[in-house]
C-alpha cells in the first residue's frame, strides 16, 4: 500500500511526507512547485511534478502507481488577503482541482482522501471554541473554496463511494525540531515568520493588523498548531478510512488562543530581541477570535499533539529561521 500526496512539497505536505517515511510507508508526492519547494521533499519519496487539474498528468501518475491506496490533498492556494483580492484563482485552482481529482480517483478506483480543509470554513463564529457541527459561513474566498470542496467530496461520497476525511485547520506554525524543513513562502504573509524576520533582522518591524478587535487586547486571536501535529492527525486520518468509517470532518488545534500581541511578546522571549511593532489598519477577511474544539481528532482518531506550548513551537520555527534565513534558497 503506498499513499499519495497532492502538494507534498509544500508547508504542511513536506512535514507530512517526513513522516509517513520515518514510518515506512511508501508515499508519492504531486506538486507544481508554483508554491512548494523540491528541496522540502523527502529525498525517499517518488516526486512528480504536475498540476492536479491535468487529468491526463494525474492518470498517468495512478497508472505507474498501482498501489496507491489513498489519497492526501495539500494541492491549494492559501492566502485570506489574496483571495480577497483573486477569488476566481482561487475557486479555479482550489475547487475545480478537486472537481478533476476527484473525477480521475473515480476512474481509477482510488476511494480515500484525507483533505487540508480550514477554520476559515466557519467564518465569523456564534461561539468558541468552535466545534464541527458549528455553522460554516465563510467570510473569504479563500474559505468559500475549500468549503464548497468538503461539499464536493460529500456528493462524490454518496454517489461513487469516495470516503473522505476534511482536517479543518486552525493556525499552523512551527519546522521539524531538527531545523531541516520549514516554512518558506514568498510573499510571506503569515504572522510567525513575519515575526521572526523583524527579530532576525532581515524586515524592520512588524505591522499589527487591527488592535481594534472584539477581543480581550483588541488583536486577533489564533489557535496555532505545529506542523508535526498535523502530519500525525493525517496519517490518523488515513487509518481511521482503511478500517471502513465513514466520511467525517475534524478540527485540528490546540483548543488554546493567542492574541496577535501575544504572538508578539512570546517570540520576543524565545529569540531575546526587541522585535520592533507598529499597530496597522485592519486586513480584510480576519475574524476576530479563531479556537478550535479539538476534542473529536482526540477522541475518534487518538490525536495527541506532542507540541502544546507556543514557547516550544515558537523555538522549533527560530531555529528553522536562523538556520534559513532565505528559505530553501539555501539549499538550492
Ligand atoms: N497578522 C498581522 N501582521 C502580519 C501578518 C499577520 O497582524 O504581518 C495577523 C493577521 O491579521 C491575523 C493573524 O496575524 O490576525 C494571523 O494571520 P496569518 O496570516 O498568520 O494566518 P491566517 O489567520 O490568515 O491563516
Amino acid at each position: 500500500m503506498s499513499i499519495l500526496v497532492l502538494g507534498g512539497a509544500g508547508y504542511i505536505g513536506s512535514h507530512t511526507v517526513d513522516r509517513l517515511i520515518e514510518q515506512g510507508t511508501e508515499t508519492i508526492v504531486v506538486d507544481s512547485l508554483v508554491t512548494g519547494h523540491k528541496a522540502a521533499v523527502s529525498k525517499q519519496a517518488k516526486f512528480y511534478q504536475g498540476d492536479i487539474a491535468d487529468r491526463d498528468f494525474m492518470r498517468k501518475v495512478f497508472k505507474e502507481n498501482p498501489s496507491i491506496d489513498a489519497v492526501i490533498h495539500f494541492a491549494a492556494f492559501s492566502l485570506v488577503a489574496e483571495s480577497m483580492k483573486k477569488p476566481l484563482k482561487y475557486f479555479d485552482n482550489n475547487t475545480a482541482g478537486m472537481i478533476n481529482l476527484l473525477e480521475v480517483m473515480t476512474e481509477v478506483g482510488v476511494k480515500k482522501i484525507v483533505f487540508s480543509s480550514t477554520a476559515a470554513t466557519y467564518g465569523i463564529p456564534d461561539k468558541t471554541p468552535i466545534k464541527e457541527t458549528d455553522p460554516q459561513k465563510p467570510i473569504n474566498p479563500y474559505g468559500e473554496s475549500k468549503l464548497a470542496m468538503e461539499k464536493i467530496m460529500h456528493w462524490s461520497d454518496v454517489a461513487d463511494g469516495i470516503k473522505f476525511v476534511a482536517l479543518r485547520y486552525f493556525n499552523v506554525a512551527g519546522a521539524k525540531p531538527d531545523g531541516s524543513i520549514g516554512e518558506d513562502h514568498n510573499p510571506e504573509t503569515h504572522l510567525l515568520p513575519i515575526v521572526l524576520q523583524v527579530a532576525a533582522g532581515t524586515r524592520e518591524k512588524l505591522q499589527i493588523f487591527g488592535d481594534d478587535y472584539n477581543t480581550p487586547d483588541g488583536t486577533n486571536v489564533r489557535d496555532y498548531v505545529h506542523p508535526f501535529d498535523l502530519a500525525d492527525a493525517h496519517i490518523l486520518a488515513v487509518k481511521y478510512l482503511s478500517e471502513g468509517n465513514d466520511s467525517t470532518a475534524f478540527n485540528l488545534g490546540s483548543s488554546t488562543g493567542f492574541s496577535n500581541m501575544e504572538i508578539l511578546k512570546a517570540a520576543r522571549d524565545v529569540t531575546k530581541k526587541a522585535i520592533p511593532a507598529e499597530v496597522a489598519p485592519r486586513r480584510g477577511g480576519d475574524p476576530d477570535t479563531l479556537i478550535a474544539a479539538s476534542d473529536k481528532a482526540r477522541d475518534i482518531l487518538g490525536w495527541k499533539p506532542e507540541f502544546d506550548d507556543i514557547h516550544k513551537i515558537i523555538e522549533t520555527a527560530w531555529k528553522w529561521h536562523l538556520t534559513h534565513p532565505n528559505g530553501y534558497a539555501d539549499r538550492n
